[in-house]
């Protein structure tokens, strides 16, 4: 996997990180989202499910065969132990699945791979597998604003959502790149997202801007 550049994606809810990922797609870059990979590990059927079924109990398994979403939260929310025996079930098979899409990427001749990536500044390991972290970044008010544009969620459960995940500063002191997205239209994103791209060799196109 000589000369892939791998790229960590990350910024808080409503930053706008799903739409620089979509667009660095746009531009030839594979895309790995670690959240798909843990949703997929927990869906019915999914690889995680006999450990967590044999870890947790019944109890925390839904109808469908599906982790029970809800009660887990609220379990590893209390419980910090429980917290690190999903994580020791989660972790090592996203990893694994992580590496089978990386493999997938690089034999697809992709210039470079991005890793979007969540929770990246609280995970101790994702660092040592990446060679750029890449922050999308935007205030408070426009983070609560456009979360609460896109769902159902009060503003004090959006502010509770951005209280559990890590602070705007530490995410910046991670950051090899930022993308300060508020106050862009869409056309000025992709146009920070074209030039970002060409920084770090991601993309398989030429540099192109687009017409305002
Ligand atoms: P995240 O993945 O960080 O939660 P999204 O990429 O889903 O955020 O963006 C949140 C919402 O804000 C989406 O509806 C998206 O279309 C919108 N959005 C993001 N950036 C901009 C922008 N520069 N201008 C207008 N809308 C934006």
């Amino acid at each position: 996997m000589q000369g892939l550049v791998r790229l960590g994606l990350t910024g808080g809810i409503g930053s706008g990180k799903s739409t620089v990922a979509q667009l660095l797609a746009e531009l030839g870059a594979a895309v790995v989202d670690a959240d798909a990979i843990a949703r997929e590990l927990t869906a019915p059927g999914g690889l995680a499910m006999p450990l967590i079924a044999a870890t947790f109990g019944p109890d925390f398994i839904a109808p469908s065969g599906a982790m029970d979403r809800e009660k887990m939260r609220v379990l590893a929310y209390a419980d910090a132990g429980a917290r690190q025996r999903l994580e020791a079930i989660i972790h090592p098979l996203v990893r694994q699945e992580t590496q089978r899409q990386t493999l997938q990427a690089a034999g697809h001749g992709h210039a470079g791979i991005v890793f979007d990536v969540p929770l990246l500044v609280e995970s101790a390991t994702w660092r040592e597998h990446l060679d750029w972290v890449l922050v999308v970044d935007c205030t408070l008010a426009t983070q609560i604003s456009r979360v609460m544009a896109r769902s159902a969620l009060t503003r004090a459960e959006v502010e509770k959502i951005i209280a559990a995940q890590s602070s705007r500063a530490r995410r910046l002191a991670a950051a090899d790149a930022v993308i300060f997205n508020d106050g862009l239209t869409l056309l000025d994103l992709a146009d920070e997202v074209n030039q970002i791209s060409h920084h770090f060799g991601l993309s398989s196109q030429p540099l192109s801007f687009n017409q305002k």
